[in-house]
This record gives C-alpha cells, sequence and structure tokens, in this order.
C-alpha cells in the first residue's frame, strides 16, 4: 500500500490520533501551521476532496466540529481548507480536510 495516509489508516505509520469514528479518523499534522493542526481523512481512499460523496463529506465536517470542540478553538475560530490539486501545493493524494486554529490566522 503506497497512500501514506492509507497507511495510517491501517496502523502502519504512527500518528497522534485526536479522533476516529467508523467512517474518519483525525490526527495532528505532523508540521503543524498552526498550534492547532488536524487532519481529517475518510478512512476510505479518495485522491481529492472534490471525488468524496455527501456522506463522506458530511461526516468530516460532524468530525471536525467535535475535533475543534476537543481542541478548545470552536469559540476561538479556526480554518477548515481541502488543498486540491498541483496548484493548491497538495502534496498527498488522500483527500484530507486541514483544521487549523489556536492563534489569530494570517488572511487568506
Ligand atoms: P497537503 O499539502 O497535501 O494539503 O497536506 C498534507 C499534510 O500532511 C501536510 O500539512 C503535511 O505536514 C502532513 N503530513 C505529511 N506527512 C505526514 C505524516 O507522516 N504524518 C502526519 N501526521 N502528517 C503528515
Ligand atoms: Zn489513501
Amino acid at each position: 500500500m503506497s497512500c501514506l495516509f492509507c497507511r495510517i489508516v491501517a496502523g502502519e505509520v504512527p500518528a497522534t490520533v485526536v479522533h476516529e469514528t467508523k467512517t474518519t479518523l483525525a490526527f495532528r499534522d505532523i508540521q503543524p501551521k498552526a498550534p492547532v493542526h488536524v487532519l481529517l481523512i475518510p478512512r476510505e481512499h479518495v485522491p481529492n476532496a472534490v471525488d468524496l460523496d455527501g456522506d463522506q463529506l458530511g461526516g468530516l465536517f460532524a468530525a471536525a466540529r467535535e475535533v475543534a470542540a476537543g481542541e478548545g478553538v470552536a469559540e476561538s475560530g479556526y480554518r477548515l481548507l481541502f488543498n486540491t490539486g498541483p496548484d493548491s501545493g497538495q502534496e498527498v493524494f488522500h483527500a484530507h480536510l486541514h483544521l487549523l486554529g489556536g492563534e489569530r490566522l494570517s488572511r487568506l
């Protein structure tokens, strides 16, 4: 299995998991760009966010709401983003939702 995030799902690559459901996994980014930087992924391999179906997207956003509460940023605010394709800088082609917070983030 060559996909890094599939290997994390399989437990072959260690990760600091902060939340999990039957269909999603959330773990800390190895190179955090903010004090809180969590990646939320579907357990199933889907290369890009736009290929996710409605249930998968709903599951990721429901998980994001719980992660934000667990990380203490639900009130202070956070950013959710998907990089999609080369111009976005996407490096891992297993769809993942970034959750960033814990400080005032730079404007996009
Ligand atoms: P992308 O640029 O594809 O949207 O985001 C990929 C993210 O995965 C990056 O923020 C990067 O720091 C993170 N990342 C890359 N390799 C690993 C890893 O082995 N473990 C974890 N936890 N995060 C990783
Ligand atoms: Zn994968």
